[in-house]
């Protein structure tokens, strides 16, 4: 075992959890705070040894695990829930640390989320196994079981929820888990572990195994014993993924990228839709549902930008330790030259700033708040995700346009629609994302569907649809 690191007065290990105990490996990764760039410390890389440990060890507890009912996991899955809640403080600083998320969300948002993943699928696997089919002929007897091993697969800017989201209903279902954490915020993920383990979960049902996508990762998906892929990342690396899980014909589900529209018709609140707008800056915009294409009628353009202008220059730029900050850092150097090359070129290509476009004063890492006008559709800036505080305005001057450009990209994840109520949600209901919120954003339930279409995922996510994915699906015929 290695010495754990200490982050903020915070210990966390840096090895992997593999069969119930911390395991380390000779090969290590250097961890960096988005913050000030200080060394936060060296993290285990899982090689082909861990891998082949971690996918023993699922596969040995597999058999019991899931011969349990999902009543005799739920106590499991309630502790565990309790032991994640017991280290509020301490997940809220490691991913704060190591991933720039905002110190306030993740104690009034992310924390209590995660811990609700885990107990809301473990409560509602309790019905998994009672659902028949009455006909004349037959009762068919659906049976949700177990698929096997599944691989957890998350990205940086939100990892115990992202985490948390994948696992609950997962293990609830009887499957066992090995989670490979994003190497640029690993550490949530390693202190998971350590809640499974006092809630006394069985060795080998959670496992977890640093390292890169390219070696840990790869090596993960590629294994003909793994039953299900569950991954939330970038569309290159979904592409990478599918493929090697093709090959062995594993189900995967995929939570891709956005580049979703924020409509404000002619007869929406300004006021409103200019608050709920500025709030795409938060997390730095490294939020993979944010409403960063904005398409405002014509004839409210002006009013609309000026109201967005006064919310953004209150916007509280700096450290997402400190109460009060609203946009953080972003990840990483690469991160932000990638954030700043768009704007680059966009504004090479014609855009106009109406704010921001270069770095922020704060720090090194920190850009500011931009706003770009003038964009075609076809460009670069409009076309692709940006993931960082980058927005872009078009205007539209009829519901038919403004469908036709928030239509008009690869990606479908989400939106969002400012009008009067009705008029909006016709609007809305012709947009096709996965989801999209009317007057309203962010707003989620654990049982409604999460996912995207188009180049934004492939299956969806929550309720039902989890453990859909995470079951082998059976009938089991009786004739009358
Ligand atoms: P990424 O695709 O680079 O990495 C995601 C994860 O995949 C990491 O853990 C990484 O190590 C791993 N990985 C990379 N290559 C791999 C391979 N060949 N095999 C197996 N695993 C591999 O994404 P990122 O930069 O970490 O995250 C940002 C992206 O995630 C954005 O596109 C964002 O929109 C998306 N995202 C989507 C959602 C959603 O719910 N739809 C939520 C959050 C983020």
């Amino acid at each position: 075992m290695t010495a754990a690191l200490d982050i903020a007065g915070i210990a966390v290990s840096p090895d992997h959890y593999i069969d119930g105990r911390r395991v380390p490996s000779a090969e290590r990764f250097a961890l960096h705070s988005p913050i000030d760039q200080r060394l936060l410390g060296e993290v285990c890389e899982g090689g082909e040894a861990e891998v082949e440990a971690a996918i023993a060890a699922a596969a040995k507890a597999f058999p019991a695990w899931s011969a349990m009912t999902a009543a005799e996991r739920l106590p499991y899955l309630e502790r565990f829930a309790e032991e994640i809640g017991r280290r509020a403080e301490a997940f809220c600083q490691l991913e704060s640390n190591d991933a720039g998320v905002l110190l306030s969300r993740m104690q009034h948002g992310v924390v209590p989320r995660a811990m609700l993943n885990i107990r809301w699928f473990a409560q509602h696997a309790l019905d998994l196994q009672n659902r028949p089919i009455e006909t004349e002929q037959a009762t068919h007897r659906v049976r949700h079981d177990a698929a096997g091993i599944v691989v957890v697969i998350t990205p940086w800017n939100a990892p115990l929820m992202l985490s948390t989201w994948k696992l609950g209903p997962a293990l609830a279902a009887g499957n066992t888990c090995i989670l490979k954490p994003p190497e640029w915020a690993p550490l949530t993920c390693s202190l998971l572990a350590d809640a499974a383990h006092a809630a006394g979960l069985p060795p080998g049902v959670f496992n977890v195994v640093q390292g890169s996508g390219a070696n840990t990762g790869a090596r993960l998906v590629a294994d003909p014993r793994i039953a299900r892929v569950s991954f939330t990342g970038s569309v290159p690396t979904a592409r990478r993924i599918a493929q090697a899980a093709g090959a062995n014909l594993v189900p995967c589900s995929l939570e891709l990228g956005g580049k979703s529209p924020f409509i404000v018709l002619e007869d929406a609140d300004l006021d409103g839709a200019a608050a709920t707008a500025a709030l795409m800056y938060r997390n730095a915009g490294q939020v993979c549902l944010a409403g960063t294409r904005l398409l405002v009628h014509e004839r409210i353009a002006d009013a609309f930008t000026a109201a967005l202008r006064a919310n953004v220059q209150k916007l509280n730029v700096g450290d997402p330790r400190e109460a009060g900050t609203e946009v953080g850092p972003i990840i990483h150097p690469r991160q932000l030259e990638r954030v700043a090359g768009f704007v680059e070129r966009a504004v090479a290509d014609g855009a106009t700033l109406l704010w921001g476009g270069a770095r922020h004063a704060f720090g090194a890492q920190y850009y500011q708040p931009t706003l770009l006008t003038d964009v075609k559709q076809d460009s670069e800036i409009v076309q692709n995700e940006v993931f960082g505080p980058v927005l872009t305005l078009q205007t539209f001057s009829s519901d038919e346009e403004a469908i036709a450009l928030a239509n008009g990209t690869d990606y479908g994840l989400g939106g969002v629609c400012y009008g009067e109520t009705e008029h909006a949600a016709a609007v809305a209901e012709r947009v096709r994302t996965g989801f999209i919120w009317v007057n309203s954003f962010g707003i989620r339930d654990l049982a409604a569907p999460f996912g995207g279409i188009k180049r934004s995922g492939v299956g969806r996510e929550g309720g039902d649809w989890s453990f859909e994915f995470f079951c082998d699906v059976k009938d089991v015929v009786l004739p009358r």
